[in-house]
């Protein structure tokens, strides 16, 4: 049993018109709205930056060769940056390349020096013989 919107007269079911006030009864589509979804803003979890394998090698050429001590420094912040945010560990990746750099130089240094000092004690002995 349907009733008319209008009214609220009782009605047959085939009835395309209400008989008490004339309204037409088919049924209007009704727009249904759709429902936004408001898509919540994923919280993204922070891409690891990994491990920097060129300055972990390097690191670690520049403390076994070079003897340097800048190059556990820069050996820590390599590692520490594996786990951390990109953003993060470029500024890490950045700070030990600094101090690879810093170890090169003292490296360099450190067999200048020792060359000399070998030198200089060679000659001495040299001298030495001489005399
Ligand atoms: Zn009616």
């Amino acid at each position: 049993m349907a009733f008319c919107k209008n009214c609220g007269a009782e009605l047959a079911e085939d009835q395309k018109f209400c008989a008490n006030c004339g309204a037409t009864l088919e049924e209007s589509p009704v727009a249904v709205e759709e429902p936004v979804v408001a898509e919540a803003p994923v919280a993204e979890e922070p891409k690891k930056a990994g491990l920097n394998v060129g300055m972990l090698v390097w690191s670690i050429i520049g403390l076994v060769v070079c003897c340097s001590p800048f190059s556990i420094p820069a050996l820590i912040m390599t590692i520490l940056a594996i786990n951390m945010p990109v953003a993060e560990a470029e500024k890490k990746i950045k700070l030990a390349k600094t101090f690879n750099i810093i170890s090169i130089v003292w490296g360099v240094l450190y067999f200048t020096l020792c060359f000399i000092v070998g030198f200089l004690a060679g000659l001495a002995e040299a001298l030495a013989f001489m005399l």
